[in-house]
This record gives structure tokens, C-alpha cells and sequence, in this order.
């Protein structure tokens, strides 16, 4: 006897899309989650997440954005809500240094939009960003920022109302496939699930094969915001998100949301924690300096001194790529984790094609193999 044809454990980022996704196509899809749907100390926390087109590497999410952003427009449009606003994307950096080049590289494989600013085109439009000599930007018309929580919940909502079931508070702690299904059980509950999707982020090493439990850890990446000076000119309209690597120091940020504040984080300064729950919120001194010091350096129009600052976790894999596909040897257990401090642009096209291929579909996208896990084992 099967208490129904999917169950997805972990309703957060990925989790929440899955769910909406297979509720569109089967009647019998359950969501079990530890605690709540985007709760504030899981990967969802900090309000947005940064959603771009250009990014540096061999091109192969390019196919999988382009359905991302699609999704996030159809999720619009069911929940009335807004999620994705694209108000630009600049990429900030050194003609000829580490970052501007290779962006340009993949720019070039993926033929993505983008508008090449020279350091007086930059000065002109964004003066917001103070650049060095020989910096120069890059402008992807259709990056943007993510709501996160709004996005998750909103994907909960509609899930819901195409009939599916969500049990919060219920920590799953052991997957076991059975003759006909898969037992999932609690310490109080068992059901059992003709397919199971693993997406409980930087939780489910716990969850995941012996094989692949050494292939992941869980990180802590923390967040920063700074009060403007003039906040009007880090409006979204005013100020498009940004990334810049320059020499050693780089920077990440979105514009303003509350009218006062501006998120602007260091880049890669994410960090192996010893396990989701114990992620150390504060920022350390020299954590906190090197964000003042650069802030000061990149944008003027901030006050260089933090006003908010929080941590949260994501699962990390070996070769910080997700895990998105069968466990290898299995038809019924699939894996949606790992998504390595760069998922959230991406859910809802993960989300969309864990559904697809947990309910024996095709997955609507072509080239994944660089995510599969059979890669790690
Ligand atoms: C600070 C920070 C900044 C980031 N910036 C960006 C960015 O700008 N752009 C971008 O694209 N990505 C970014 N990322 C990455 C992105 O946010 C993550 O990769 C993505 O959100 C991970 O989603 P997830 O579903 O795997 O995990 P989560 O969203 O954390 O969801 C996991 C869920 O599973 C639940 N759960 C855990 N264990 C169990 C269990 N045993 N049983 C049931 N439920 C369970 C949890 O409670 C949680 O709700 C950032 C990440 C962080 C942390």
C-alpha cells in the first residue's frame, strides 16, 4: 500500500518548486518539511538572491536559466506576485584581468545578451560604483534579483491548490527503498512513496547513499548591508545588481528594498560549517573589516559600516555542482541538492525538471549530465 506517488522532502528552495511543478501533473504529491517553508535560517534567508544570464564557466546552465526565468514568470503570474525583477546585471572588473575575459568567453558560447560598458560609458550611467583605471563593465539586460521567500512560498501556495499536501514540522530521518516503494520515516511516522526527491539542502548529507556522503558539505555563507547615503540612487530603476572582482577584492549586491538599506557582500567567502543547524551568524572582525574597507573602496554612496549582517547554510559538493538526478542504482530515489552557493536563480528549473523525472518524464532540458550524480561516485 503506497500513501502516494511522490513525496518531496525539504519544501525550501528547490523542495517548494518541485512540489508546484509535480502538483501540475499528479494528484498524489506530498511535501515534508523540518520546519517551515522558507524559513529564515535555511538558504531561502536574506530576501533575495542575485538572478543573471552572464556568468563565468563552459556555458552549461545557460539552457537551464532560460527555463528558470520562464518558470519564475509563470509563477507570477498564478501567485500575483512579484519575484523576479530584472532590473540589469553589471558585471564590474579589470579589462584584462581574471574576470572580465573569461566572462566575455562564455558570453560568447552561450550568446547571451549583454551591453559592453567602457570605464567613461560606466561613470556616466552608474556612478554609484567608483572604478579604477582599466576597469571596466559588463551589462546582462535580464539579470536581476529573486525574492526568495515570496518565491518559495508562492510555489507552496499553488502547489496547494492543485491538491497537494504539505506536512511542516516533520524532519525526515531515514530513506530506505522496499520491495514496490520507498520508506520514509520520522522518529514517530513511516510512509511509504513510489518515488521519493531528496531537497533538503544543506541538511541531507544524512539522507544521501553512504557513496556520495563524502562528496558534500555543508557551508556557511554570510550576507551584508549597508545604510545610502541617498538611497534614491540605489533604487532598482537607479542601481542594477552587480558583481566585481578586481585585483583581491570583489563584491556582490542588489539594490535596495526597504528604501534605506543596500545588500553588498564579499564574494566567495563561503566556508565549511560543521552542520546546517550551528551555521555561526555573527560575522568575525576581520569578516566585518575587509567588507568596510571595501565598500568604502567600490561605493561611496554607502556608509561604510555594516547595518545588518546574518549567515546562512547551502550544500556544498565536491566539484560545486548540484546533485540533480536518480541515486545511481536507483529508479525511485532522486536527488535535488547541492547547490553550491549558486542555486537559487536555478530552482525553479530544477525544481521543474526533479518533478519531470521523479514522475518518469522527460526533463524538458538537454546537456545535464554535468549534474548527475553518478559523476561523484
Ligand atoms: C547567503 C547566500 C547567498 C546566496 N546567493 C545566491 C545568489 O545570489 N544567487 C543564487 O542563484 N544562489 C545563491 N545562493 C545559493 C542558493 O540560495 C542555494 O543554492 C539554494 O537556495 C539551495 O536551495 P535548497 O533547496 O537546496 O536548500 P534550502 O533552501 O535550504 O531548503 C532546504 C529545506 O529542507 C528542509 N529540510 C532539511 N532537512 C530536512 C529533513 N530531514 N526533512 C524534511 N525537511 C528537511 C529545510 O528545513 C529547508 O527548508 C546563496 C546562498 C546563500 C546561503
Amino acid at each position: 500500500m503506497s500513501d502516494g506517488q511522490l513525496a518531496v522532502i525539504g519544501l525550501g528552495s528547490i523542495g517548494s518548486m518541485a512540489l508546484w511543478q509535480a502538483s501540475q501533473t499528479s494528484r498524489s504529491v506530498v511535501g515534508l518539511e523540518a520546519a517551515s517553508p522558507a524559513h529564515p535560517r535555511s538558504a531561502v534567508g536574506g530576501d533575495t538572491r542575485l538572478f543573471r544570464m552572464t556568468y563565468r564557466g563552459e556555458g552549461s546552465y545557460y539552457p537551464v536559466l532560460r527555463v528558470a526565468q520562464h518558470l519564475w514568470r509563470e509563477l507570477e503570474q498564478q501567485s500575483g506576485q512579484t519575484i523576479l525583477t530584472q532590473c540589469g546585471g553589471l558585471s564590474i572588473g579589470e579589462i584584462d584581468g581574471s574576470y572580465i575575459p573569461a566572462l566575455l568567453e562564455s558570453i560568447k558560447r552561450t550568446g547571451a545578451p549583454h551591453e559592453i560598458l567602457d570605464h567613461a560609458e560606466m561613470e556616466r550611467r552608474y556612478p554609484q560604483h567608483r572604478l579604477a583605471a582599466g576597469e571596466c563593465g559588463i551589462l546582462d539586460p535580464e539579470g536581476g534579483f529573486l525574492r526568495t521567500d515570496r518565491a518559495v512560498l508562492s510555489a507552496i501556495d499553488a502547489a496547494k491548490n492543485n491538491g497537494a499536501s504539505v506536512v511542516t514540522g516533520t524532519p525526515i530521518r531515514e530513506i530506505r527503498e522496499v520491495p514496490g516503494g520507498v520508506r520514509i520515516s520520522t522518529d514517530a511516522d513511516t510512509w511509504v512513496f513510489e518515488r521519493v526527491i531528496v531537497s533538503s539542502g544543506a541538511w541531507s548529507r544524512d539522507l544521501l547513499p553512504s557513496s556520495l556522503q563524502g562528496q558534500v558539505q555543508t557551508w556557511r555563507i554570510y550576507l551584508s548591508w549597508f545604510a545610502a547615503r541617498d538611497p534614491k540612487e540605489f533604487e532598482p530603476e537607479r542601481f542594477p545588481i552587480f558583481i566585481r572582482i578586481t585585483g583581491q577584492r570583489s563584491l556582490y549586491g542588489a539594490p535596495t528594498l526597504d528604501g534605506a538599506s543596500v545588500k553588498a557582500t564579499l564574494d566567495g567567502r563561503g566556508q565549511p560549517a560543521p552542520n546546517a543547524n550551528s551555521v555561526d551568524r555573527a560575522l568575525t572582525a576581520a569578516e566585518i573589516a575587509e567588507s568596510e574597507e571595501t565598500v568604502a573602496q567600490f561605493l561611496p554612496g554607502l556608509i561604510p559600516c555594516i547595518v545588518r549582517s546574518d549567515a546562512y547554510p547551502d550544500l556544498y559538493t565536491s566539484d560545486a555542482t548540484p546533485l540533480v538526478g536518480f541515486v545511481p542504482g536507483s529508479d525511485r530515489i532522486y536527488l535535488a541538492t547541492g547547490f553550491s552557493g549558486a542555486g537559487f536563480k536555478m530552482a525553479s528549473a530544477f525544481g521543474s525538471i526533479a518533478a519531470s523525472e521523479a514522475l518518469g518524464r522527460p526533463a524538458g532540458v538537454e546537456g545535464l549530465e554535468f549534474v548527475r550524480p553518478e559523476r561523484l561516485v
